[in-house]
This record gives C-alpha cells, structure tokens and sequence, in this order.
C-alpha cells in the first residue's frame, strides 16, 4: 500500500494526522506523508485516514 496527499484538495483540517500520526504529518501549509510506503502494521490506520479524509485528499496508490 503506497499513499500520497493531493495538496490542491487538502484543507489541513489535520484529521488524517491524529488518526495515523506514523503515516502523515503536518507539512507548512497541508498534510504531508511521512512514509509513502506503509508498513502491513500501519495499513489499517492508514486506510482509516483515506476514508475519513473530508476532502478526499488521501489518494492510494
Ligand atoms: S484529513 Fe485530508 S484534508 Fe485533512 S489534513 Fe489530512 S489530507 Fe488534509
């Protein structure tokens, strides 16, 4: 599982990282990933972010 944020969709509403904090970070101005690569243990929160995105911003790839 690979995944990479859509910094034009992004609001920096933060959600993805207090959900999955391992996996994304708050960048300057939006979220950013962390490991683009996720670790089998962090697939589960990491899918969580995806889905809980507002702005569907967290794109799979
Ligand atoms: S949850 Fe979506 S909109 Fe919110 S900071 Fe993360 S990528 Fe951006």
């Amino acid at each position: 599982m690979r995944v990479r944020i859509d910094a034009e969709l992004c609001t920096a509403c933060e959600l993805c990282v207090d959900t999955c904090p391992d996996i994304f970070k708050m960048g300057d101005d939006v979220a950013v990933v962390i490991q683009a690569d996720v670790p089998v243990d962090l697939e589960d929160c990491a899918q969580e972010a995806v889905d809980s995105c507002p702005s569907e911003a967290i794109i799979i790839s």
